[in-house]
């Protein structure tokens, strides 16, 4: 496979970087991951706006202009032997001696673009729904950060592997957060509940395709906090992510949600997500 770092397109196993890059000793970087159907790139535009917020809020300089970007995109996916890709696109401070949480007053960045095939969640998925586990929400307060230190993602993921569950939903003060890797939306009563955009989620790109779906063709979402209990007793419990697409959380702790299976309101909005991706991907 054919992956892009610093200036040079190279197989990824040769890839190497230096063990002083501060990806590596702080996890001081941010990335992104751009969906890709029949070699034509999912929403690029807003994954490469979101890239630029999380490079500005971690003080990186932005090493590229969007045309640039697109372009290195562009070309990583051209170079892969499949059209279905999941692109991953990595931006760290760069190398420097001595480590030293200051931030460098000089540092290249470094910058690592790969593709893998991309799987979007098996039909049986996508007709029974998955199981879920809660938790208490054990990272910062700047989850509206892509960055790559992710370890209070992966011990919150580790509670849902070790129930072999497909997702955690976090919980912060009571009230909803996201998912490890995902936002969550809930349906009550035949409305749309998501938690608005603030430090304690990433802002989805699924999420703003979701909510956009949601206004054009109903239900009309409700964007406000969601609580816990509102989570527990919800008719329908969704996650989003550009990967797992929309999928059903179908039982919460072993609980069942709704009454355990898919509800009407997630069909319909799988499939006018289909549809949406189907419109953007033509020619
Ligand atoms: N929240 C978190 C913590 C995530 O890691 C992800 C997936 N990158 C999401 C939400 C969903 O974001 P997107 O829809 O852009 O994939």
């Amino acid at each position: 496979l054919i992956a892009y770092l610093n200036g040079r397109f190279a197989p990824l196993a040769e890839l190497t970087v230096p063990v002083l890059d501060r990806g590596f000793l702080f996890g001081d970087g941010v990335y992104e991951m751009i969906p890709v159907y029949g070699r034509r790139p999912f929403r690029l535009a807003e994954h490469l706006k979101r890239l630029a917020a999380s490079l500005a809020a971690v003080r990186i300089d932005n090493p590229h202009d969007e045309a640039t970007w697109s372009a290195l995109v562009l070309e990583l996916i051209a170079r892969q032997p499949f059209g279905d890709q999941s692109i991953y696109l990595q931006v760290t401070r760069g190398a420097a001696y001595p480590r030293n949480h200051a931030i460098p007053a000089r540092a290249t960045p470094t910058v690592l673009l790969f593709a893998d095939p991309l799987n979007p969640p098996a039909t049986v998925l996508v007709e029974q729904g998955v199981a879920a586990v809660g938790m208490e929400d054990p990272r910062w307060q700047r989850c509206d950060i892509k960055t790559i230190s992710l370890l209070g993602n992966v011990l919150a993921r580790a509670a849902s592997v070790d129930a072999a569950a497909a997702e955690t939903v976090m919980f912060r003060d009571g009230l909803l957060t996201e998912g490890s890797a995902s936002n969550i939306f809930t349906v009550k009563n035949g409305l749309l509940l998501t938690p608005a955009p603030s430090n304690r989620m990433l802002t989805g790109i699924t999420y703003d395709v979701v909510l956009e779906l949601a206004r054009r063709h109903g239900p009309p979402p409700v964007i406000r906090p969601v609580t816990e209990a509102e989570v527990r007793s919800a008719d329908e419990l969704w996650l989003t992510s550009s990967s797992k697409e929309i999928l059903a959380i179908v039982s919460l702790d072993g609980i069942p949600i709704g009454n355990g299976a898919p509800g009407p309101i997630y069909r319909r909005m799988y499939g006018h997500y289909q549809q949406f991706k189907a419109g953007e991907m033509r020619p």
